[in-house]
């Protein structure tokens, strides 16, 4: 499992992603400006938990509510989620031809969102999870990511360091939930939104002067 980033688009791809030719997705960069180039239906964010569903494609696009996942098995229908360091995760499962788009940051994470997704998947259309496919896409990583002994907190799992400030890897902690929900197929970007300025937009790095990057999947016909 890879990634690939495209040439003319500068848009990055999971090659797990290859096969699944009723589907296009990408998570875009801050050199992929025009794209997606199409109407995606989306969502005012608000690091939420909650799992909106897109029931037919919208002519308009634009946000549809209030939410940080959208998942949908509409036909001709994209869906979209926007971030600078949090992290973009885009789902789809090849059997029942449904995809998911999620946008998780710390509280996203804390309350699990990715796991909320695959449920209202498996709700929505009878999705195993073990037949998913995911990407999780450029996020801030590790090495960039300190954060407070309070939200630290929050993640149980994450061991504190003895000296110095906490590190969150919020990529690894979304792929070990997805890993916990039962999908095995799980592809995650190498790269740090913060640390790489050519190409990625970093909140963290440029403030409220940062851009934000698309994350997009949609189902062809
Ligand atoms: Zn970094």
């Amino acid at each position: 499992m890879a990634f690939s980033l495209g040439a003319q688009d500068h848009v990055y791809r999971s090659t797990l992603f290859d096969e699944q030719t009723w589907l296009r997705h990408g998570f875009g960069t801050a050199l992929s400006n025009d794209w997606p180039g199409e109407v995606t239906a989306t969502l005012k964010q608000t690091h939420s938990d909650h799992v909106h569903l897109v029931e037919a494609a919208c002519a308009s696009g634009g946000e549809l509510g209030e939410g940080d996942a959208l998942v949908t098995n509409a036909p001709r229908t994209a869906i979209s989620i926007r971030t600078a360091d949090c992290v973009p995760i885009l789902l789809a499962d090849p059997v029942h031809k449904a995809v998911a788009a999620i946008h998780a940051g710390w509280k996203g994470t804390a309350k699990a969102i990715v796991r909320r997704a695959v449920e209202r998947m498996q709700a929505e259309f009878g999705s195993r999870p073990q037949d998913l496919i995911a990407a999780i896409g450029p996020a801030i990583g590790e090495c960039c990511y300190e954060v407070s002994a309070d939200v630290a907190a929050q993640f149980p799992m994450v061991e504190l360091p003895a000296h110095g400030k906490p590190h969150l890897n919020l990529p690894a902690i979304n792929r070990r939930q997805l890993e916990d929900a039962g999908v095995v197929a799980v592809d995650v970007l190498q790269a740090c939104t913060k640390c790489d300025a050519g190409l990625l937009h970093s909140f963290r790095r440029d403030g409220d002067r940062s851009g934000r990057m698309h994350a997009v999947i949609g189902i062809l016909a």
